[in-house]
C-alpha cells in the first residue's frame, strides 16, 4: 500500500488555508487591504528555519511588520563568502525596505548547534555541512571558554556565540555598515528559550543577557 502519509500532511495544511480564508483573513481584511500595495517593515528578522520559532507570534506583531529571513542556524556569511540568497536579503531589507532594526534570534534545542559539536550527525548532508562552517568560529570560542562537556548549557553557550558571531558577520555588509555609520540602525542579538517562552537580549560587551524587561527600561530611558 503506497505511504499516505505525504497526502495526509498536504491535506492538512490546505484546511490550514482554507480555514485562514474563511476566519482570519475576514477579521483583518482591512490590514491586508493596506498591504496589498506593499510592504513597509521596520525589522529585519533573521532567525532558524526551525518549525517551533514563530517570529511574528514571538513579538505579537501583525502581517507586514517584519521582514523575516530564515536559514538552518540562523547564519548571516561574512560579506563576499557566499553571495546568494541571506546577502541579497539584507541588501533589499537595508537599502530599499530602510529597515531600522535587525535581530538576529537563535533559540534553544538548536539542531544546527548540536551539528557543530557532532559533526557526525551531518556526514551524509554536504550542503549542511559546508553551510555550517560559516558558525565555527563560535564553536571555537565556545570550546575556548567552556568546560569540555556538552550539556545543554554549553549549547545554550554555543547559540549565544553564534548569535554575536552572525552579528559581526552582518557588519561586514556594506548596507549594514553604511546605516550603522549613518546611525540608522539597530542590531540586536537574542536568545529564545523555548520551553520556557523567554527572549535573553545577548550583550557582546558584558557578556551578560539582559531580560526583555531590562532592555526595555533601558530603552525607554534613552528614549525620554
Ligand atoms: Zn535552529
Amino acid at each position: 500500500m503506497p505511504d499516505t502519509k505525504p497526502k495526509q500532511t498536504l491535506l492538512d495544511i490546505l484546511h490550514g488555508v482554507k480555514r485562514f480564508k474563511e476566519e482570519s483573513f475576514p477579521e483583518r481584511r482591512e490590514l491586508f487591504g493596506q498591504l496589498a500595495n506593499g510592504q513597509s517593515p521596520k525589522t529585519l528578522f533573521i532567525t532558524c528555519a526551525d518549525s517551533r520559532i514563530d517570529p511574528e507570534l514571538l513579538t505579537d506583531q501583525p502581517p507586514g511588520n517584519l521582514f523575516v529571513l530564515r536559514n538552518i542556524g540562523n547564519i548571516i556569511p561574512a560579506y563576499g563568502n557566499a553571495m546568494g540568497g541571506v546577502t541579497s536579503a539584507v541588501e533589499y531589507a537595508v537599502c530599499a525596505l530602510k529597515v531600522s532594526t535587525i535581530i538576529i534570534c537563535g533559540h534553544s534545542d538548536c539542531g544546527a548547534m548540536d551539528a557543530l559539536i557532532h559533526p557526525e550527525k551531518t556526514a551524509s548532508m554536504p550542503a549542511v555541512r559546508n553551510w555550517l562552517q560559516f558558525a565555527e568560529t563560535a564553536h571555537a570560542v565556545t570550546d575556548a571558554l567552556t568546560a569540555t562537556d556538552v550539556g545543554p548549557e554549553s549549547i545554550q553557550a554555543l547559540t549565544e556565540h553564534n548569535v554575536l558571531l552572525q552579528l559581526n558577520h552582518l557588519r561586514t555588509h556594506p548596507s549594514v555598515a553604511a546605516a550603522l555609520a549613518r546611525n540608522e540602525l539597530a542590531l540586536q542579538g537574542w536568545y529564545y528559550d523555548i520551553p520556557n517562552g523567554k527572549v535573553y537580549i545577548l550583550n557582546e560587551e558584558t557578556r551578560h543577557d539582559m531580560t526583555v524587561t531590562e532592555a526595555i527600561s533601558i530603552l525607554e530611558q534613552q528614549l525620554k
